[in-house]
């Protein structure tokens, strides 16, 4: 790492907000902060951020409404939501978005920090990455996150990809879920919802690849094992 990384931290209590600054600022990060959505979207959409950090629950404009609206403009921008703990519900619903992680709160720091150094490392990695994914008759442009051999181009969030990707390099033999939460999100454990995460990413990523989502050619279920995808 040579410049600063700068975040944005977007998150309305006033509390956790300055305790996110002096974690990032202590970690050598550049932080710039807004305390509403309208302001946190503003910049969001303006400035030129390494990652953002987004609360969901937020004065004016909430952070999925903001990181839909990132996503409409920027496929690529790293993008970590802060969730409540007990809401499943939010978490899947900030993937569904496009978010490239979630934390849930109350949060240890150290776990926040690791995984915003992890979605940067795996940001760094793609900036430079200019390959063509192929998958049966499909192909898709891994640094435009499309699909484009196709009359009806399909986009992909930078995840979905990333698990392509695992898949496509270990094609030969069925990938388990925990091995997908390791390599492709960088978790060391994982618990159930981690777990249903990956479900969810398969699901969506079968709706776009496959004709029939429901009886999967290329990216099939081995029963006991994982998930293999057939190039
Ligand atoms: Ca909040």
């Amino acid at each position: 790492m040579n410049a600063k990384h700068k975040l944005l931290i977007v998150e309305d209590e006033q509390a956790i907000l300055q305790g996110l600054i002096d974690v990032f600022v202590f970690h050598g990060f550049e932080v710039d902060a807004a305390e509403n959505g309208k302001i946190g979207l503003e910049k969001a959409l303006t400035g030129n951020y390494a990652l953002i950090l987004l609360d969901v629950m937020l004065p004016f404009i909430d952070g999925f409404t903001i990181c839909n609206k990132i996503r409409d403009q920027d496929k690529q921008q790293p993008i970590i939501m802060l969730t409540a703990k007990s809401s499943e519900e939010d978490i899947i619903t900030g993937l569904t978005l496009g978010a490239d992680d979630y934390i849930a709160k109350p949060f240890s720091v150290r776990e926040l920090v690791l995984r915003v150094h992890c979605v940067l490392k795996r940001s760094q990695l793609h900036e430079h990455e200019n390959s063509i994914l192929q998958i049966g008759p499909m192909q898709i442009d891994s640094a435009n996150l499309i699909q484009i051999n196709t009359n009806q181009p399909c986009t992909f969030s930078r995840r979905e990809l990333d698990i392509l990707n695992y898949l496509h390099s270990n094609s030969q033999r069925p990938v388990s879920r925990e091995e997908l939460l390791q390599h492709v999100w960088g978790y060391q454990q994982a618990d159930a919802i981690e777990t249903r995460t990956v479900d969810i990413h398969i699901a969506k990523l079968r709706r776009k690849i496959e004709i029939d989502s429901k009886q999967p050619q290329y990216l099939v279920t081995i029963r006991g094992e994982g998930y293999q995808l057939l190039t």
